[in-house]
């Protein structure tokens, strides 16, 4: 076991020389955009100066780019997940955040009966994928409630529902603690950084364990030596400058590998909104619509591999836009409060941000089949021991489009049949066979069309 020292590997002074060097000339940008496209490693000065563009058809370039090595590499399929908030009780004071100690409401966590309640609910939403999210009190919400929760969970079946995979984005922890998570069939382990300026990071953190900066940072180490395979990092956009926040999002990453061998699993790029107890006149980094999808395109090209998440913070006219540059998982349906699937059933709202995509599941489902994507609930890797450094090595193999397209297409008929209505019955089942048909490899073309018959024919859960 490798002795894990408290140590930043953010390298401050490398990230303002990138974004002094000088902008990249025509050459320079084409020859970079060159090296993004055969997915060969950028160094943080060529990421500067993707960062730094300004013409409006490189920038076009570029997104175009960033958008066709999502789809080269995991096929047309967008997975989709849900959030579930099982707890609010929270000892930190973030000043972005509604559950922050110092706002004043009645906080809840869920009981093992109530967790099984929204689990049923987001079932017969179709959902199969849930992250599993809380604030962090030791007290109230110590691990043995969360690793309860996650049992919880796994036990529900509902109709032909179930919950397959559980992310977990809880509070740095302990080795220990993370072990824990891992002996319970932990997915991916995410927690954002919030901020990677260390400065910011003492101002927008005032209190509580979170405002440890060198403990938050090097959680995924910990994660990592428990045997945590598979972890997801994260910015939340808003609270510094996004330049300096995506080129250390990418030396995170790089320390990951170096040490680990496997980076993020993925990554995801909330973008701040108005909470509770908070004024967004009061945060000077709030990013515009240009910058966040320069962002996602950003970081597709330096990151071919990496799954790159976006949420229901963001509108569905962002959203459909963010597909285009490399986005390969939704959030859909959620709601960010504890309780709040079934609070939502009975009207009520209340939530730790607010979020802008309110369409159901099957409106988004409809919305991405039109667009010629492949809403996908697989869950198949992770349950094949397809993860950290094998998942990566079949993403760069170049292979992993052919596990990934016959699951997306498989997952996506068993949600049409379990939960689709006559409109969506409609365009799907056609929209399916036909992708099914243009699979390229005669094998896996093959396999596909025999187990869609058999999901046709009452099977479920087959995938390869
Ligand atoms: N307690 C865990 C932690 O400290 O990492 C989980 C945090 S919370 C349930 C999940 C994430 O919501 C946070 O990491 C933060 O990035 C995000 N978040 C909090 N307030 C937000 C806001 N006002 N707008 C957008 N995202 C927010």
């Amino acid at each position: 076991m490798k002795v894990l020292i408290l140590k930043s590997f953010i390298d401050h002074d490398i990230i303002s020389e990138a974004l002094a060097a000088q902008k990249a000339d025509d050459a320079t940008l084409a020859a970079i955009l060159a090296k993004a496209e055969k997915s060969e490693p950028l160094s943080q000065t060529e990421v500067a100066q993707l960062l730094l563009v300004e013409d409006a058809g490189h920038i076009a370039e570029m997104n175009r780019i960033a958008g066709e090595i999502k789809d080269r590499i995991y096929g047309r399929r967008v997975v989709m997940f849900a959030p579930l908030y099982v707890s609010d009780y929270c000892v930190n004071n973030c000043s972005y955040c509604g559950y922050s100690h110092k706002n004043q409401f009645n906080r809840r966590r869920l009981s093992m009966d109530e967790i099984k309640r929204e689990v049923e609910i987001l079932e017969s939403m179709g959902h199969k994928r849930l992250a599993l999210e809380a604030g962090e009190d030791p007290v109230n919400c110590d691990i043995d409630y969360i690793t309860d929760a996650m049992e919880a969970i796994y036990s529900v079946q509902k109709g032909n529902g179930s919950i397959r995979r559980i992310n977990v984005n809880i509070a740095a922890t302990t080795v220990e603690n993370y072990k824990k998570l891992e002996s319970k069939g932990i997915g991916t382990y995410i927690l954002f950084q919030e901020t990677y300026d260390d400065t910011a990071y003492l101002e927008h953190h005032q209190g509580g364990p979170k405002r440890n900066y060198l403990y938050h940072l090097t959680a995924f180490d910990r994660a990592m030596e428990a045997g945590i395979e598979d972890v997801g990092g994260g910015v939340l956009f808003g609270l510094a400058d996004y330049r300096s926040e995506v080129l250390a999002l990418l030396q995170h990453n790089a320390h990951l590998e170096e040490v680990y061998g496997v980076g993020f699993h993925t990554v995801s790029v909330p973008r701040l909104k108005k909470a509770l107890g908070m004024d967004l006149a009061q945060y000077p980094h709030i990013v515009t619509d240009e910058q966040f999808k320069r962002i996602v395109t950003v970081l597709r090209l330096a990151l071919p591999y990496v799954g790159i998440i976006l949420s229901t913070r963001e509108t569905p006219e962002i959203r459909d836009e963010l597909l285009r540059c490399g986005i390969s998982q939704l959030s859909a349906g959620s709601v960010t409060g504890v309780g709040g699937y079934e609070e939502r059933e009975n009207g009520e709202d209340i939530s730790q941000f607010s979020v802008d995509d309110e369409r159901s599941p099957i409106e988004i489902i409809k919305s991405l089949v039109d667009s010629g994507y492949i809403p996908s609930y697989c869950t198949a890797c992770y349950r094949s021991g397809r993860t950290g450094d094998r998942f990566m090595q079949l993403a760069k193999s170049g292979k992993i489009g052919y596990v990934c397209e016959p699951n997306a297409l498989m997952t996506l008929l068993e949600y049409i049949q379990d939960y689709g209505d006559d409109e969506l019955k409609a365009k799907g089942y056609k929209f399916i066979d036909e992708h099914a048909k243009t699979i390229d490899n005669p094998k896996v073309r093959e396999m596909t069309l025999s187990r869609i018959e058999r999901l046709k024919n009452g099977e479920r859960d087959l995938y390869v």
